[in-house]
């Protein structure tokens, strides 16, 4: 399949899963906008994700902390300080790009087999840019009111970690989840939703005894691996990276990367980082306040280790979508579909009256108000259910209700699965149990 990102980029557009953000304006580089579908997708990552995290276990807490932080929060972790990329511009192309990204340092408006022919673009040194945000509390602009917006949701999570602990009564190991918006001023943002300036991470730090580290690290990684698998993802689409050497981030005692093969190569979905005790060890240092944990059980002190899972929930967007992504023959046409798990799909079921006449459409709605507290059902009735049932194939509906004559004479209605293709009959009164159990698996 040639192109899937435009192909993807424009049915995103068409069926209004994702637009570009201020379109009217001509647009904003890197900024998007979920539309109706794209938003209720979104939700459904994050209600997958959330459930996984917290609702199936009770050793992780729940957390929604403020966007913007006292500015202290960034010099003890390091992002003041650290959170940098090496810009490098060319002086001939105009253009612009990160020295880390490329494999040899060339301008990538010149790409050429020929080394030699590189000679007129002119590069300037690499020159380290701090990738937050600023912004000014307050009416006044100066030094003393900058704040930054969060470039990571964790530090809201460290800084919390003594208020989540007493207040739940949770004892070492347990892990607090969050999700919500970050923020980077990045060098080189692109490939729709994947690099944005402004995006949703999903995160969760678990807070270990020293020594107990690694082993919660391996536990991390199959965890999560295992979330993308049991979402639907391709498993020979993703695998695990592991940093090395200068990779490491000054914080990193260990650190992997689970990885999926876009149509632009292998790229981080999520990284699973062993962190140690640097994120309590500097805020303990720099806000005077002692974060050590007491073990009851052994009588121990000590700070915790944190292992943290931080996904990108934009990013994971477009995994589903990019893995979703089908075309087939039908008919001798070519169908495109989502193949998108159940618990993801924005629509889950669609009813269709066969016919506008005979009391069909009564019934098809009737229906749709039955589901609809139990989940998003759409109701159509204008054209041929052939193209009825490619609309829904399209944006990646599990399952279609076609109501018909049969439905007079039995109450049943045929439901069409949009993977499979197969069509069985189903009693109306059994059809809410049917489709749950099918969605949840
Ligand atoms: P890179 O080196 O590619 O800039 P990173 O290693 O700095 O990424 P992390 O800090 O580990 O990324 O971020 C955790 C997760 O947050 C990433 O795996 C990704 O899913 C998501 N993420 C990070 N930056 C962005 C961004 N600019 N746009 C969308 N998602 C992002």
């Amino acid at each position: 399949m040639d192109n899937v990102m435009d192909k993807i980029v424009s049915l995103a557009k068409r069926r209004g899963f994702v637009f570009p953000s201020s379109e009217i304006y001509g647009g904003i580089n890197s900024c998007w906008d979920y539309g109706p579908l794209g938003s209720r997708m979104k939700n459904n990552v994050k209600r997958a994700w959330w459930k996984a995290m917290t609702q199936m276990r009770d050793d992780i807490e729940g957390l929604d902390a403020a966007i913007l932080m006292h500015p202290r929060v960034w010099e003890a972790s390091g992002h003041v300080e650290n959170f940098t990329d090496p810009l490098v511009d060319c002086k001939t192309c105009k253009a612009r790009f990160r020295a880390d990204k490329l494999d040899m340092v060339q301008c990538p408006k010149k790409p050429s087999k020929h080394p030699g022919e590189h000679h007129e673009c002119e590069l300037t040194e690499p020159r380290l840019f701090n990738l937050m945000f600023k912004t000014f509390m307050g009416p006044v602009e100066e030094d003393a009111s900058v704040v930054y917006l969060r470039p990571e949701t964790a530090q809201g999570i460290y800084v919390n970690f003594d208020n989540v602990r007493v207040s739940s009564r949770q004892k070492v190991p347990f892990g607090i989840a969050q999700i919500g918006k970050a923020f980077r001023n990045e060098i080189t943002p692109g490939n729709f939703i994947f690099r944005t300036r402004e995006f949703e991470q999903m995160e969760m730090q678990f807070f270990v005894k020293p020594g107990t580290d690694m082993e919660w690290l391996e536990h991390w990684k199959g965890v999560r691996m295992q979330w993308y698998h049991d979402h639907g993802i391709r498993p020979e689409k993703l695998r695990f990276h592991t940093h090395e050497g200068k990779e490491l981030a000054h914080y990193a005692k260990a650190a992997y990367d689970i990885e999926y093969e876009f149509p632009f190569g292998w790229q981080e979905l999520e990284g699973i980082h062993n962190r140690s005790d640097f994120d309590l060890g500097q805020h303990q240092k720099f806000s005077g306040k002692k974060l050590e944990y007491f073990d009851e059980a052994t009588k121990e002190k000590y700070l915790p280790y944190i292992v943290e899972t931080s996904a990108g929930c934009d990013r994971s967007l477009l995994t589903f979508l990019v893995d979703a992504y089908r075309e087939d023959e039908q008919e001798g046409e070519v169908r495109v579909s989502l193949a998108l798990h159940p618990l993801l799909a924005p629509i889950k079921a669609a009813v269709f009256p066969l016919v506008k006449k005979d009391g069909l459409p009564e019934i098809a709605h009737q229906i749709v108000a039955e589901l609809r507290p139990h989940m998003e059902v759409f109701y159509d009735e204008s054209g041929a259910v052939g193209r009825r049932y490619r609309r829904m194939d399209e944006v990646g509906t599990p399952f279609c209700m076609t109501v018909d004559s049969e439905t007079l004479a039995n109450q049943s209605v045929t439901v069409r699965e949009r993977d499979t293709l197969l069509q069985e009959r189903i009693n109306i009164a059994d059809l809410k149990d049917h489709l749950r159990r099918k969605i949840e698996g």
